[in-house]
């Protein structure tokens, strides 16, 4: 017999989870089902993000910048660390720990609101009147039935053909998570945000780095100037990042019992190159997943790159039937993920959720650290948009002087008639916490004035954001 919810979400990611646990405060019934599975065969839900995304990257990211910092920098505190040494096993096993207490953190959420997990994988069987069947392929088959279905499936990595991850030599993001010792040369095709994020982790620990990137310009979604910066910054710490590159064929060969992988390629003038390398990471985007979910039993919609097909309100082609995160349209972001989930559930309960999408920040996890939100200096040209700038160096910051960190610089584009702000760019430290005051800013329509005139604590980097601010108008309260 069907077990009936008024809520089933498959896929327990950001998306998901968030949306199994705000339906049930709305006074739902729901369940929630999950196939992550951790070594021990137990559930590990949080999907992409918890296992294997943006909490394990930012645990090693950590890790391999405090050995940075004890090996390069410290001296500078007038601090001596001799012999400093990495346990890469001791730092995987710390990286772990983490994805573990925000796997079961999530558990304990489930409990406490009231939503039944599922550990398994979910596939719809038909509609049913009044909802949809899923099954549940786990240690029990179950079946469930819910008046709202919510896919939140997410995304795999993208593979290169001809060269197949097998996580030993050729990587995605989960074998690049769990390296057991730093590879000599390190490879990497793709300079978008997940490889910049394991090259710097690998990189800080001794591997010497190649990237190949097929576009012609450096992180193009990101405004020129800060990219431009932050690739300085890059090629400094030696990154070697090669730009307009076309790949060809890869090959792994063994010698002895170590293998090393060849990547052939021409280089931007067109010159035949080899890169040889003890390992190859492949980052070269993710594709939605939506493996074994049945949805030809159901006629769910997808479009041509295998997504499912929504509306701006995350409905589907089917009535009761919903979707999020990754497995739509959009920027692959968690938070991204999280806030649609969060509305849906207001959507299915009758309330008006919201998602502003000209107001997600993007953030690069390097060090110096990447952040945006809104439109790029070569968006609003292209868009015939007027618009004043204005930047700031952290070189100037006081805060950022005594941090030993002055790389970068923070940069406001506001409107040039209404000095509303249209996009806010940082490249330097801490840019991930300062990016929170533009997303504020921008959701309340702040002008760049408004900025300008808020009090902001001395010393600290956020100065920095207000003197971009008062620059957009061409003035300083620092010199
Ligand atoms: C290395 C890396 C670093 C990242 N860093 C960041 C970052 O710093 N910030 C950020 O915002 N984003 C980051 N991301 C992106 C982020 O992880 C994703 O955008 C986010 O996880 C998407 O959430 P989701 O809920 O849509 O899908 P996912 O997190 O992929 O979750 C989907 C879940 O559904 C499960 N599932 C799939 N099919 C079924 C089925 N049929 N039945 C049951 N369960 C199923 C999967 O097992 C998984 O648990 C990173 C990604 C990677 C790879």
């Amino acid at each position: 017999m069907s077990k009936q919810f008024d809520v089933v979400v498959i896929g327990g990611g950001p998306g998901g989870y968030i949306a199994a646990i705000r339906a049930a405060q709305l006074g739902f019934q729901v369940a929630c089902i999950d196939a992550w599975t951790n070594e021990k065969g137990g559930p590990a839900p949080g999907g992409t993000c918890t296992n294997v995304g943006c909490i394990p990257s930012k645990a090693l990211l950590q890790s391999s910048e405090h050995f940075e910092q004890a090996n390069h920098h410290f001296a500078d505190h007038g601090i001596t660390a001799k012999d400093v040494k990495m346990d890469v096993a001791k730092m995987v096993a710390r990286k772990d720990a983490v994805v573990k207490q925000n796997n079961d953190g999530i558990l304990y959420l489930f409990k406490k609101n009231k939503v039944s997990f599922f550990h398994g994988r979910g596939s719809f069987v038909k509609a049913v009147e009044g909802g949809y069947e899923v099954q549940v392929d786990g240690a029990v088959k179950e079946s469930l039935t819910g008046k709202h279905i919510i896919v939140a499936t997410g995304s795999n990595a993208r593979t290169l053909p001809g060269a197949p991850f097998d996580e030993e030599n050729i990587l995605s993001n989960d074998g690049a998570l769990r390296l057991g010792a730093v590879p000599k040369r390190l490879g990497l095709i793709g300079s978008g945000v997940i490889g910049l994020e394991m090259g710097s982790v690998w990189r800080r620990l001794g591997a010497e780095v190649t990237v190949l990137e097929g576009l012609p310009v450096f992180l193009g979604a990101v405004d020129e100037q800060i990219a431009k910066e932050a690739k300085k910054a890059f090629d400094k710490q030696g990154l070697q990042i090669q730009l307009g590159v076309k790949v060809g064929e890869i090959k792994t060969s063994r010698k002895g019992k170590d293998a090393t992988v060849q990547v052939a390629y021409a280089n931007a003038k067109g010159e035949e190159q080899l890169l040889e390398v003890d390992k190859l990471i492949v980052s070269i985007g993710r594709v939605p997943n939506t493996d074994g979910l049945n949805v030809e039993a159901v006629g769910l919609k997808l479009d041509d790159r295998g997504a499912i097909v929504v509306d701006a309100d995350c409905k589907t082609n089917l009535p009761g039937v919903w979707a999020v995160g990754d497995v739509v349209r959009g920027p692959m972001l968690a938070h991204k993920a999280e806030e649609e989930g969060v509305a849906v559930a207001e959507r299915i309960a009758g309330q008006h959720g919201h998602v502003n999408f000209n107001t997600i920040p993007w953030v690069i996890y390097t060090s110096p650290e990447i952040a945006w939100v809104g439109r790029t200096e070569q968006q609003l040209r292209a868009d015939g948009v007027k618009y004043k700038a204005g930047t700031f160096p952290f070189l100037a910051n006081g805060r950022a002087r005594a941090l030993g960190d002055t790389t970068g610089m923070v940069k406001f584009l506001a409107d040039a008639t209404t000095d509303e702000i249209l996009g806010v760019h940082i490249v330097g430290p801490m840019a991930s916490e300062l990016i929170s005051e533009a997303v504020v800013a921008m959701e309340f329509k702040a002008s760049a004035e408004d900025i300008a005139r808020i009090c902001h604590a001395h010393p600290s980097l956020s100065e920095a954001t207000k003197e971009a601010a008062l620059a957009v108008d061409k003035r300083t309260l620092n010199f």
